[in-house]
């Protein structure tokens, strides 16, 4: 890791990895963070912020000026899916949405079927915002509900009710967004079988087109991990959620939705095309601070240990990420002197982290991620990828785990069992890279 700002030695990023991956028309996915909140959820260890918004411009600006830095560098390559998260993107005025959309319509080519998506906290819309949010080029919204108990939500430090929650969904669906999905918190400190089924129950009543639902985990320093360690509170009970887990995946069937991962399920043919970028280990520029990217580099297969390309990531802070992308626009960066990321990354103020990828961090990873959806790891797009087979790559993990009865091969993939899903740790830890 290096610290914001430092120039990278040449022999950490090589030019010559990206050369390659420059060449083809490979698909790439945006993620645009935004870290403004209006308050931090008792929960959340994501990078963002309350108390920061007269940022909001400066930072706009930044994240456009980041656009147009990176855009030589991928000019031959098509953007599928675009992803605001946060943070809270729907405190950004309509205004900044259309300037941001702007200027990723200008530096990158945009697919005509393009999805774009955009975290919203209900606590934050009105009828109006949504209409303008879909005018200008947002196609997919995806709301931050939690619970529709007030009790609960009050809990969490979130801003708005379950009543405004229902209203913002029908508020979207108005403004005639095709596509909304859901994310729910269960398994929260006390909260029995019957509330989390009451909340679920109401969501599908909605009739979302995708549902997330995520158990309550407990992350150091956030205000609840505190609350715990004082015995304020008591901290989530494991087989609880487990229950809740199984309850779930059994009434979500049965309500027509289909589970494509761990923690997703979705109307036929309405998965999150941006999210399974990720979990098939794709290729995306992530920009805004704290945000990373993955991106390919040359393909060694003959020798298996080629370098792979490069994961890396923009400072932390809003502050420090707007002042160091504006000095690396007036050190005059310009991606189109080279067309290569390599020596980019080396002069991209902003980025504070680059790894190089190796073929087995590569691998593991694509056998990880794929592990979470329900349909599993390719086993013939594992081997084209990378040159050698899951069987050879991981052969005694893959023996051990189906022997647990965590994993199975069907139909020329390898995936999780049912109670694989319950215990994904297990298996992910053994495809770790030693
Ligand atoms: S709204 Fe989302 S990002 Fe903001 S503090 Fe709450 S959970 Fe975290």
């Amino acid at each position: 890791m290096r610290s914001a700002g430092e120039v990278c030695p040449p022999s950490r990023v090589s030019p010559n990895c990206y050369d390659n991956a420059m060449t083809d028309r490979s698909p790439l996915s945006l993620y645009l963070h935004i870290p403004f909140c209006t308050l931090k959820c008792s929960y959340c260890d994501f990078n963002s912020y309350a108390g920061i918004e007269s940022l909001m411009r400066p930072f706009v600006d930044a994240l456009c000026d980041e656009m147009r830095l990176w855009a030589p560098v991928v000019a031959d390559r098509r953007v599928e899916t675009a992803f605001f998260g946060g943070g809270t993107p729907s405190l950004l005025p309509v205004k900044e949405v259309e300037r941001i959309v702007g200027a990723m319509r200008g530096a990158f080519e945009l697919a005509p079927d393009a999805e774009v998506s955009f975290e919203a906290n209900p606590g934050t819309v009105e009828r109006d915002y949504l209409r303008n949010l879909l005018a200008a080029g947002v196609n997919r919204i995806s709301f931050g509900v939690q619970s529709f108990h007030d009790d609960e939500l009050a809990a969490l430090d979130r801003i708005h009710s379950g009543e405004e929650a229902k209203e913002a969904y029908h508020w979207a669906r108005e403004a005639g967004f095709e596509r909304i999905n859901l994310d729910f918190i269960y398994g929260l400190s006390e909260q029995p079988m019957e509330r989390w089924q009451t909340t679920l129950e109401q969501a599908i009543a909605l009739g979302p087109e995708h549902l997330s639902l995520y158990a309550l985990t407990i992350e150091e320093g956030t205000k609840l991990a505190h609350d715990i360690e004082r015995g304020r509170v008591p901290g989530p009970d494991g087989d609880v959620q487990a229950a809740m887990y199984e309850w779930s995946c059994e009434r979500l069937a049965h309500a027509g939705y289909h589970q494509y991962e761990i923690s997703n399920w979705c109307r036929p043919g309405e998965e999150c095309r941006h999210n399974l970028v990720y979990w098939r280990n794709g290729e995306w520029l992530g920009l805004g601070p704290g945000a990373h990217s993955h991106l390919a580099g040359t393909r060694n297969k003959e020798q298996g240990t080629g370098k792979m390309g490069y994961r890396f990531a923009d400072v932390h802070s809003p502050r420090r990420y707007i002042d160091l992308v504006r000095e690396t626009v007036e050190c005059g960066v310009d991606g189109a002197a080279g067309g290569h990321a390599g020596p980019l990354l080396r002069e991209m103020r902003q980025v504070a982290f680059v790894e190089e990828q190796t073929v087995e961090m590569e691998m593991a990873d694509t056998a990880i991620l794929g592990l979470r959806l329900n349909e599993g790891v390719d086993v013939r797009e594992f081997e084209r990828r990378f040159g050698r087979s899951v069987e050879e790559a991981y052969g005694g993990v893959l023996a051990e785990t189906e022997s647990f009865g965590l994993v199975e091969r069907k139909n020329g993939h390898v995936r999780l069992t049912d109670r694989g899903r319950l215990l994904g740790n297990e298996v992910f830890v053994r495809l770790l890279p030693p």
